[in-house]
């Protein structure tokens, strides 16, 4: 998931199928469905995996988590999380932007990300568990989706108890918001938010379709 093959500016490149962070995307996004609302789906069908390479974003990236690194003077845990959305190639080129996100978010005003595709899948049409615009249909087998794998700089996580609506900001002290089934109340599925832009980078741009 690093950025090593540098471009000095903004390039989407398409991998071979062959390529080990398809394969990876492949299996990570087959192995990580869950039911939702009583359905589960049945699968993917990967269009293609692109790698983002954007050097402001990847500097911009690796500045914020050296602010984090000084903050908690050690070593920042970073982990590769989906986000499902609909607006992959715009977060690709300009980067989060935590001032669309809507302060009535369970966890606030922050980019949230998820360790199950389907979570993510949810998240592919304009908002959670939304139609496609061409057929009107949630499960549409033909449209295509966008999902980005990020790497995201953890730092200290804040182990959310409650829905924690309105906040802008993890609690003193903390740089993300974990919630986590069994800590959380109402929380189904794990989640992560962060609260800054740059707290995260959209290594890989996947189109896919689902299977139901
Ligand atoms: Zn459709």
């Amino acid at each position: 998931m690093d950025c090593e093959q540098w471009v000095d500016g903004f390039e989407l490149r398409p991998l071979p199928k062959t390529h080990e962070s398809v394969q990876w995307a492949r299996q990570k996004m087959s192995k990580t469905i869950v039911e939702h609302n009583g359905k589960k789906i049945a699968g993917y069908e990967i269009v293609e995996v692109l790698q983002v390479l954007n050097s402001d974003l990847w500097q911009k990236y690796r500045m914020q988590r050296d602010h984090i690194r000084r903050d908690i003077g050690g070593r920042v845990q970073e982990i590769r999380l989906f986000h499902g959305t609909n607006n992959a190639l715009s977060i690709a080129e300009s980067g989060f932007q935590v001032k669309f996100a809507k302060k009535s978010g369970m966890f606030g005003k922050g980019i949230y990300f998820a360790d199950l595709s389907s979570k993510s899948n949810q998240y592919t049409f304009e908002g959670c568990n939304k139609p496609c615009k061409l057929h009107n249909e949630e499960f549409c087998e033909v449209c295509e989706r966008t999902m980005l794998i990020c790497r995201v700089a953890m730092g200290n996580q804040y182990k959310a108890q409650n829905a924690m609506n309105g906040i802008e900001e993890p609690p003193a002290g903390f740089h993300s918001v974990v919630a986590e089934p069994g800590v959380c109340k109402n929380i189904k599925y794990r989640e992560y938010v962060i609260y800054q832009d740059n707290q995260a980078y959209p290594g890989y741009l996947v189109k896919y379709k689902i299977k139901k």
